[in-house]
């Protein structure tokens, strides 16, 4: 492991000056980056250490939510508001990790957590994301986790987040600041698809702080949902997920919101489903055919094939759950 200064700042301006330094990283609960520096992954010569900052409110008022970066996980999805205006925020955080570490790791880190690829987590191995350049192992390896949209021939490793899908139908946007002042983005413009450079995950300048994630309040957010198909019944990241929110007027589809996890080398919006849905009555066939949509330009191998399938019938059973 790579020893590192811990660096304490007093306020957000001093955190940005600080992380904006060479080699420098911010901490939050530091679920993820002290594993991934433990392993020498991550090499960082500073961390700056967000905990001393007051930003782990959760305010929700009759316009929208808003998240201050770090809130814990656990707080986030026991709030009595989130439960019940943003169901589907609540129930994909409640479907990640453990308790521990919801009650450790933080909403900005979350969306910044690193791939469970396998080879970029051992340094026995090449990787494209980790040494650019480096090659991908497992374009031809073992890839039966690795993702099925978005992929490039540099990089097939999915963003394993169950937080951001959620975000994603919530029209989540994030705030940024950095040196040269404040910028909202949208979450579904964060992260950037691997292309030629997967190393570089999102669209975060050197030393940028997420500050705080605004979700508005919405008919469709009040009736949303989330489903996660994994491994085992707790504690392990999705094999594949769909979040779903949908604004009904009777029993027809007014307008829908659908994204997946577990899929995509980000978190994935489904807008062929989403177009299938508008405007339609919520009976069992214009679900089953939305749904049968789910995936278009999917690149699969042999071994993560069965993604596709299963992405279908996860965004069915959650827009059933959703719609009844
Ligand atoms: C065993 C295990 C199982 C897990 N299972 C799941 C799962 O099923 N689903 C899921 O979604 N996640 C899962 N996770 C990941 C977990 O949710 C993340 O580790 C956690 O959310 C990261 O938050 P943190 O506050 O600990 O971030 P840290 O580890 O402190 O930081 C992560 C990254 O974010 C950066 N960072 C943190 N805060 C900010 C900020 N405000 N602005 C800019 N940069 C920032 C850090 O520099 C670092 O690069 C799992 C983790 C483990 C260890
Ligand atoms: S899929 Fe991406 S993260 Fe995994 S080995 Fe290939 S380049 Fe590295």
């Amino acid at each position: 492991m790579q020893a590192f200064t811990l660096t304490q700042p007093s306020n957000i301006q001093s955190a940005v000056a600080a992380a904006s330094e060479p080699q420098t990283k911010y901490i939050a609960g530091g679920t993820d980056l002290l594993q991934l520096a433990k392993d020498d992954i991550e090499t960082p010569r500073q961390l700056v250490d967000l905990e001393p900052l007051p930003m782990s409110g959760i305010h929700a008022g009759p316009n929208g939510l808003r998240l201050e970066a770090l809130a814990r996980m656990s707080d986030v999805a026991a709030h009595p508001a989130v439960v019940h205006g943003w169901p589907v925020l609540s129930q994909a955080l409640l479907a990640s990790a453990s308790p521990q570490i919801r009650n450790m790791a933080t909403v900005g880190g979350n969306l910044l957590q690193r791939t469970r690829c396998g080879y970029f987590r051992d340094t026995g191995f090449a990787c494209n994301k980790r040494v650019p350049g480096s090659g991908c192992p497992a374009i031809n390896g073992e890839n039966r986790m690795h993702a099925i949209l978005g992929v490039s021939d540099h990089c097939i490793a999915t963003n394993p987040g169950d937080m951001a899908v959620a975000m994603m139908v919530l029209d989540a946007e994030l705030e940024l600041i950095g040196r040269n002042g404040t910028r909202k983005v949208a979450i579904g413009d964060f992260h950037r698809l691997p292309a030629d450079t997967p190393h570089i995950e999102t669209i975060l300048r050197p030393g940028e702080l997420i500050t705080g994630i605004a979700i508005p309040a919405s008919a469709a957010a009040r009736r949303s949902g989330y489903l996660k198909v994994r491994d085992r019944a707790s504690f392990e990241f999705a094999v594949v997920s769909a979040a779903v929110a949908l604004d009904m007027d009777g029993g027809t589809i007014r307008s829908a919101r659908v994204a997946a996890g577990g899929v995509g080398t980000k978190p994935w919006r489904l807008p062929e489903v989403e177009a299938a849905l508008t405007g339609k009555p919520a009976r069992a066939a214009t679900l089953q055919e939305a749904a049968g949509r789910a995936g278009e330009g999917a690149k699969t191998t042999a071994m993560n094939a069965f993604k596709l399938v299963l992405l279908r019938r996860a965004v069915l059973r959650a827009l059933q759950t959703v719609a009844a």
